[in-house]
């Protein structure tokens, strides 16, 4: 928790206080900070496209020398702040200043301007894609990286066209209040050392909330209009266990949330007590817990909070967040290095999921009207341009697979052709391995995500092809109840208790266990200790969550009677609502605790 009182200014300066403010939002990771808010404008810049009369022309021109010139100036003042011990700092300004002024940049966009005779923002952006394309193509690693130099700029003079200011970093003991987050800002934040986060966009199983939550950054998403009711630098009390936000807290809001964080606190070290016994039911189920993960520096935390390996590795976030597009090598290197950390225990790579709102900087910004219906996941590692990064990414991991336990699973398979084609994409991987003579792990499990209905529907004919499945219920219910998981607006309708969730989580493991395959569970749900009842009822046997759950999890497996779970579970598959699946679980769980 981080917390800094109020200062009554009020008394001193003779205004009247402001008054607290409750706002509920949804609860997005667990935990409460108290801390000044500090705003962010992260909404991704739309880029105006618009065609100019000739006689308009010139003026964008001088828009453009306009924004370019603010950019100067702005950059300067940067410069004149930075000392001259952060040499290397001052340099990249130094060298970003030469970028604005170059010719390919400025004269290329006045051209674009001239011959397609568009608005001087679409005119940038056209220029800045281009000159990013070339450096892409160079073979060198340094001139590569000089892409996002371009990147920095062009968003610098495009803010300033938008009259859009830029963002600074937020300071430690910030609370980060957004109309939204990109899951790339949330795992900085917590390397920014944030304490906590409120967005008016957004729902539960987002990727920023799951990041949140694996960073342990307590945080209220959803809550519709924060943004505007917040100042920079108000007190504010982000609840995260509860989905509450509270603005201008009183002095004894603050004490009793302070007590409340010591209480969790407590609590969560008191589960942490049973870190090394198994996760054995009472009529001795074994279930496997795992973690979900998406960065390395992840594991130790893992570990310690009981994790028997990593079933979920989004890879993707290599890609997000790493300081290039990753190669083969870095694929490879980034691996065995997880492999290492995680000292024999198994590990699960999830090939790149990008797309929808996991969309990498060196992505052309595709303007779908559905990104989440879109070209995104394994339909873009098909394609002819994801299919390069995809085989070296399989490359990458076939060989590094030889150092330990490791499996490779596919995302968003949709069904069987798309499943064979996956497949034949890794046989032709495994065969140019082979030709050139380097070493791999030629019989690397490979397994695939259950996330849409299509999937589950024929996980029959699925099952006969692969070694195992992870039902990715994030998806899954986006997908079944065509309820978008990052909008706020729909949130309510997305129920991890609806039936037809239940019955295609059902036909999933019935399919997989008629030949013989591991089946487990890698959405939110797996770490909701009020719906694990019902998947261990349903047959699920690993469950892979976010680790920091995995104490409670584990305290309801070890309480409970699977044979009991798989009556109640069977019950629910005949009731027609997911309010009426709720109250059954929770009476069933009510009467278990009493007995
Ligand atoms: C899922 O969809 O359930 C899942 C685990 O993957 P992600 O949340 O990364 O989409
Ligand atoms: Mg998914």
């Amino acid at each position: 928790m981080t917390e800094r009182l109020p200062t009554d200014d009020s008394m001193l300066s003779g205004t009247m206080p402001v008054l607290e403010t409750v706002r509920k939002g949804t609860a997005a990771a667990p935990g409460i900070a108290i801390g000044r808010a500090y705003l962010m404008d992260r909404r991704r810049l739309k880029v105006p496209k618009r065609h100019v009369q000739p006689d308009e022309i010139d003026g964008e021109i001088e828009r453009f020398h306009r924004a370019l010139d603010a950019s100067d100036r702005q950059l300067e003042r940067i410069k004149e702040k930075i000392e001259a011990r952060f040499d290397d700092h001052y340099n990249i300004i130094a060298a970003h200043q030469l970028i604005l002024h170059d010719e390919h940049l400025v004269d290329e966009t006045i051209r674009n301007m001239r011959d397609k005779a568009v608005n001087a923002e679409w005119a940038l952006r056209k220029t800045v894609e281009h000159i990013r394309g070339v450096f892409d193509a160079i073979e060198d690693d340094y001139f590569r990286e000089r892409r996002s130099d371009i990147e920095f700029v062009g968003e610098r003079v495009l803010r300033n066209l938008l009259g859009r200011e830029l963002q600074v970093q937020p300071p430690p003991d910030a609370i980060v209040v957004a109309y939204d987050l990109s899951p790339a800002d949330t795992a900085q934040f917590y390397r920014a050392a944030v304490a906590g986060l409120a967005t008016d966009a957004g729902g539960n199983t987002s990727h920023t909330a799951i990041i949140a939550r694996a960073h342990e950054i307590p945080a209220v998403v959803g809550l519709e209009d924060i943004t505007g009711v917040v100042g920079n630098g108000d007190l504010i009390v982000v609840d995260g266990t509860n989905g509450v936000v509270v603005l201008n807290p009183s002095p004894e809001t603050v004490a009793l949330y302070r007590e409340r964080a010591r209480l969790e606190a407590a609590q969560g070290v008191a589960l942490l007590s049973n870190v090394d016994l198994p996760a054995v039911s009472k009529d001795d189920v074994r279930i496997s817990l795992v973690a979900n993960i998406d960065h390395e520096d992840e594991i130790k935390g893992a570990l310690a909070y009981g994790a028997e390996g990593v079933g979920l590795f989004r890879t993707e976030f290599l890609y997000l967040t790493g300081p290039r597009v990753p190669d083969e090598n870095d694929q490879f290197r980034h691996a065995c290095s997880v492999i290492e950390s995680l000292g024999g225990r198994p590990v699960t790579f999830r090939t790149m999921d990008l797309g929808a709102d996991k969309m990498p900087a060196f992505m052309p910004d595709l303007h779908e009207a559905n990104p989440a219906l879109g070209l995104r996941s394994i339909r873009l590692c098909l394609s002819t341009q994801g299919r390069p990064l995809f085989k070296q990414q399989l490359r990458g991991l076939l060989r590094a697979a030889k150092n330990g336990n490791m499996r490779i699973m596919f995302p968003m398979i949709s069904g069987v052709r798309e499943l064979d084609l996956a497949l034949e994409v890794l046989a032709e991987v495994k065969h140019e391995l082979t030709r050139d003579g380097i070493p791999f792990a030629a019989d690397t499990k490979v397994g695939i995500m259950i996330e849409m209905p299509s999937a589950a529907v024929v996980a029959d004919h699925l099952a006969r092809r692969v070694d195992f499945f992870s039902i990715g219920t994030n998806d899954l219910i986006q997908y079944t109840l065509a309820v978008d998981r990052v909008n706020e607006h729909v949130a309510y309708l997305y129920d991890s208790m609806h039936p037809s969730l239940l019955r295609l989580v059902d036909m999933v493991v019935r399919a997989a266990n008629t030949v013989g395959i591991p089946v487990g569970l890698c959405g939110e749900m797996a770490g909701d200790i009020n719906v694990v009842p019902l998947l261990l009822g349903l047959g699920l046997t690993e469950l892979s969550m976010n680790a920091v759950a995995i104490p409670q999890v584990k305290q309801v497996i070890r309480a409970s009677t699977v044979r009991e779970l798989r009556k109640m579970a069977a019950h629910a598959l005949t009731l027609p609502s997911g309010a009426e699946v709720k109250e059954l679980v929770w009476g069933f769980v009510q009467r278990s605790r009493k007995a």
